[in-house]
């Protein structure tokens, strides 16, 4: 490849990469724009699943793997089965995601891809400059999800940290009709952590052992919290382990750079994984569609933000001033919050779409002796 000027690159094939990829592809407007994607990988494994929950059908929906209309959640002192209402829970697996897209791809031919390693972009004289190992490529805007940065460890920062197991067995272990989205049952000697089960078939599921702390743990930590799990709580002992998932995601309220001249961040880097939670796929498919919009419209700006998330990160600082304070562990906060709340309204809350009411409803609901001066003390940030 060429140095080569393009209308639009998109550094990083990953989840939001590909979802501006596909609005992209969605969209005439942009049929007979020049488009170059660029990863260091060519995205042939199978190396995440996303959970997430929507109303309707969503740009994905060929590809949602399963999906749940009821959840359970278990806390020490509670447990729940959670009818999600007009919410289902649905699930997609990466490689599907990744394979769905770029075979659609090779149906456009202004769209090209490289598979490289990225070095540095920057921006002058409103172009974007994407450095290659050999070459510089150029656009009017690049759409950046790679992190050029460690993780840096700040005030409140955590990281969401799991190991999933998806795991087989000879007989019925499963009611596939019924995930569990959170667990709390298990030692939270290192923290807050959690198990999520992802039943697909009666003896089929993913289960994943999560984190929310400061530091990562030897593998063999996460197996054997696995193992324990698995045999103890799920009443399993003999299985197979078809696949294992593993992943690190900062949560944190450190504000993100959402755009440096013609570079626009977008995915984890552009601050799309909520502080509180880690989840991020919803996030991104809003921030990829107001893209689409925004560039529809000749906007150039793309770093604002809405009330609804200046408010929900507001939120998720407060949470995260709970936890690193050890006020309070998640098993607490989300038990209190899942016993005192509908889970449609919990759900909307965490997706950052919650009313004046659904908000006061949550905020009773968790101790206010403790909530109250943490939200004081981030209002004073
Ligand atoms: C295992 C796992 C499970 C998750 N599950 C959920 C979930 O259930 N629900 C949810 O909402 N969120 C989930 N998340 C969080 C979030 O949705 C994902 O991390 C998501 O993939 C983030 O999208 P992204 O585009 O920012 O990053 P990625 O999808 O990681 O994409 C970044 C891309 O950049 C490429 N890249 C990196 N460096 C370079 C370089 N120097 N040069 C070229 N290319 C480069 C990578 O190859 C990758 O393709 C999960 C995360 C992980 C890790």
């Amino acid at each position: 490849m060429s140095s080569k000027h393009y209308h639009y690159i998109i550094t990083g094939a990953g989840c939001a990469g590909l979802s501006l990829l596909m609005r992209m592809m969605e969209d005439p407007f942009f049929f007979n724009k020049s488009i170059l994607v660029i990863d260091q990988s060519a995205k042939q494994t199978n190396d995440r699943t996303w959970c997430f929950w929507e109303q309707r059908p969503g740009l994905f929906e060929p590809i949602v793997h399963h999906r749940w209309n009821t959840m359970q959640f278990h806390s020490t002192d509670f447990s729940s089965n959670l009818n999600l209402g007009h919410y289902q829970y649905k699930m997609i697996q990466g490689l599907d995601f990744y394979q769905y897209v770029l075979n659609k791809a090779t149906q456009f031919s202004n769209i090209e891809f490289c598979y490289e390693r990225v070095a540095s972009i920057h921006s002058e004289n409103n172009q974007a400059f994407v450095h290659l190992e050999k070459n510089v490529v150029s656009a009017d805007f690049v759409f950046n999800s790679i992190s050029f940065q460690p993780i840096n460890l700040k005030k409140y920062q955590f990281l969401q940290h799991f190991t999933g197991w998806v795991i087989e067995t000879d007989t019925a272990s499963f009611n596939k009709s019924e995930a569990i989205f959170m667990d709390f049952r298990i030692s939270q000697k290192n923290g807050t952590s959690f198990m999520y089960v992802l039943p697909v078939s009666e003896k089929k599921a993913l289960i994943e052992y999560t984190l929310f702390t400061p530091t990562l743990l030897p593998k063999e930590a996460y197996e054997n919290e696995l193992k324990a799990y698995i045999g103890q709580q799920l009443q399993i002992s003999s299985y197979t382990i078809t696949h294992e998932e593993i992943g690190v995601i900062p949560m944190t309220n450190q504000p993100f750079e959402l755009q440096k001249g013609r570079m626009i961040n977008i995915g984890i880097e552009g601050g799309q994984a909520k502080g509180s939670s880690g989840f991020a796929f919803q996030f991104i498919q809003k921030r990829t569609a107001a893209i689409i919009k925004g560039l529809k419209h000749n906007q150039q700006q793309f770093a604002s933000i809405s009330m609804h998330q200046r408010k929900g990160q507001f939120y998720d600082s407060v949470l995260l001033n709970v936890l690193h304070h050890k006020k309070l562990n998640g098993n607490q906060i989300f038990s209190a919050i899942f016993k005192s709340n509908q889970p449609e309204t919990v759900l909307r809350f965490l997706d950052n779409e919650s009313s004046l009411l659904d908000d006061l409803k949550i905020m009773s609901s968790v101790p206010t002796h403790i909530f109250l001066p943490a939200a004081i003390q981030e209002l004073l940030h």
